[in-house]
């Protein structure tokens, strides 16, 4: 599932395709009609139909077009969704559900295999920011705010980590690299964590998050920007993804446990098991 490096590269590749044009009409196969999850799609369509996109914009892992009368039409990739910008002309790929056709000639076309993504339009973004937490790379996501995030929780730190509401934009890929690097074990008690772990960690999200940003994207199957290039960043992944092979720090084989039914990536030697590290740090 596309993270926060993952959500914003496609938004950079489709901001200078978007911004400023008008939508001159918008079509879905009947397939793609899923998308409004009930929505009449002539309703849909007449919201977005002859409003220019204004700009387009990320919180957490939605892809926010805020619209001339400032409506937001507002789009979840969720597992494989995607957008593309190409020529009208041009062929539908396979997977093709909707478009967005532009002023220009060009469609902001959707792709989405296993059909999960959405598409909504509303009048602001209260919605999505009563679902969300801080962004990550802001100023405003300081050490302390993570420090609150955990305070008291006996929830693991990793489904803290995935919890939208505690912090926007973090999935699988990021949050097992971020463990990793703070040498954190994904099942630690949020509250079990000490001052140091949690400026390690805040730091490692971070790093990871930036790192994935540098690389446009972590591409395991079928990730593409905007243009359908692949990432780069899966040959920067430490852990996710590598089960049984050496840990890059200490060379200890790579551990595949489940955390909240989430596929979970670590070293158990660079992040000893929780009894271990309280009876260590006793
Ligand atoms: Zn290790």
């Amino acid at each position: 599932m596309p993270e926060l490096p993952e959500v914003e590269t496609i938004r950079r590749g489709l901001a200078p395709a978007a911004e400023g044009r008008t939508v001159r009409d918008v079509r879905f196969t009947p397939e793609g009609e899923r998308l409004l999850r009930g929505v009449p799609p002539n309703w849909f369509r007449e919201r977005l139909r002859c409003r220019r996109i204004e700009e387009v914009g990320r919180r957490g892992k939605y892809l926010l077009f805020r619209l001339d009368n400032s409506d937001y039409f507002i789009a979840h990739l969720r597992m494989t969704g995607r957008f593309e910008v190409e020529d009208a002309s041009a062929p539908e790929s396979n997977f093709f559900r909707a478009a967005l056709l532009l002023d220009d000639g060009r469609e902001l076309r959707w792709r989405d295999v296993r059909r999960f993504g959405t598409w909504d339009v509303a009048p602001n973004l209260d919605a999505i920011e009563a679902k969300l937490g801080p962004e990550p790379l802001e100023a405003g996501w300081t050490a302390a705010t993570l420090a609150a995030a955990v305070h008291g929780r006996s929830a693991p730190i990793k489904a803290i980590l995935l919890d939208q509401r505690r912090v926007a934009g973090l999935g699988n890929i990021y949050v097992d690299e971020a463990l990793h690097a703070a040498r954190v074990h994904p099942l630690r008690p949020g509250a079990s964590l000490s001052q140091a772990e949690v400026e390690r960690l805040h730091s490692a999200v971070r790093a990871a998050l930036l790192g994935g940003l540098e690389n446009f994207g972590t591409t395991l199957r079928d990730f593409v920007n905007a243009y359908g290039m692949e990432g780069r960043n899966r040959v920067m992944l430490r852990v996710y993804g590598r089960a049984g092979e050496p840990c890059l720090t200490c060379a200890t084989p790579i551990a595949r446990i489940v955390v909240g039914g989430r596929g979970t990536h670590l070293c158990l030697n660079c992040q000893p098991v929780p009894g271990a590290a309280a009876g260590r740090a006793s």
